[in-house]
């Protein structure tokens, strides 16, 4: 059983490693960002209300989040633990779960950040916008999502360090080697 978060700037891989994580701890991932574009996809109105945020590299209100989080927790997939990827985001998110989890009496056993350099995150980002064409992959809204992740979400990680659950792995290099890398951290967090 693992609960755990993968946190990192947007560019730093993530996504790619939480779904490898996943499958190698048989724990699912769930992604607010790709639960959000799969709902502007399908033109829902939470996708609708979503858009409005994020083609401007904005954060969605955490009213609209913490909700949609707190659905997907309830499904029964995650009795077997969980890997959040990009939630919490802010620091009142971070809050909202502490409620969820402490009243289903659970606690987290890790957070993963990846780190990455911000001009090498650009390059990269600017690559993927190449490639998958995302609406929300060009140079001034990548900067403010970037400028959003050290105002915001670097408090979050200040608060999972202070309470001794964080586990910092570089994001540089290539994606089997930062994929070890993660494995070898999350074991060496859980055996704490
Ligand atoms: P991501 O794929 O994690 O980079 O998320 C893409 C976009 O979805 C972000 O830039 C935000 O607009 C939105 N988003 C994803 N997760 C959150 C969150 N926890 N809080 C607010 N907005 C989010």
């Amino acid at each position: 059983m693992t609960r755990m978060l993968i946190i990192g700037p947007p560019g730093s891989g993530k996504g790619t490693q939480a779904e490898r994580i996943s499958e190698r701890l048989g724990v699912v991932a769930i992604s607010t960002g790709d639960i959000f574009r799969a709902n502007v996809k399908g033109e829902t109105p939470l996708g609708i209300e979503a858009k409005k945020y994020m083609d401007n590299g904005d954060f969605v209100p955490d009213s609209v989040t913490n909700k949609m989080v707190r659905d997907r927790l309830s499904e029964s997939d995650v009795e077997n633990g969980f890997l959040l990827d990009g939630y919490p985001r802010t620091t009142a998110q971070v809050e909202y779960l502490d409620q969820i989890l402490a009243e289903r009496e659970e606690k987290l056993d890790v957070v993963l950040q990846l780190t990455a350099d911000d001009e090498e995150l650009v390059k990269r980002l600017l690559g993927r916008a190449k490639e998958t064409g995302r609406s929300d992959d060009n140079e001034a809204v990548i900067r403010h999502r970037l400028d959003l992740y050290h105002e915001q979400t670097e408090a979050v990680v200040a608060k999972y360090a202070e309470r001794g659950i964080l586990t910092q792995v570089d994001g540089i290099g290539g994606i089997d080697e930062v994929t070890d890398r993660v494995l070898l951290a999350i074991e060496a967090a859980k055996a704490v």
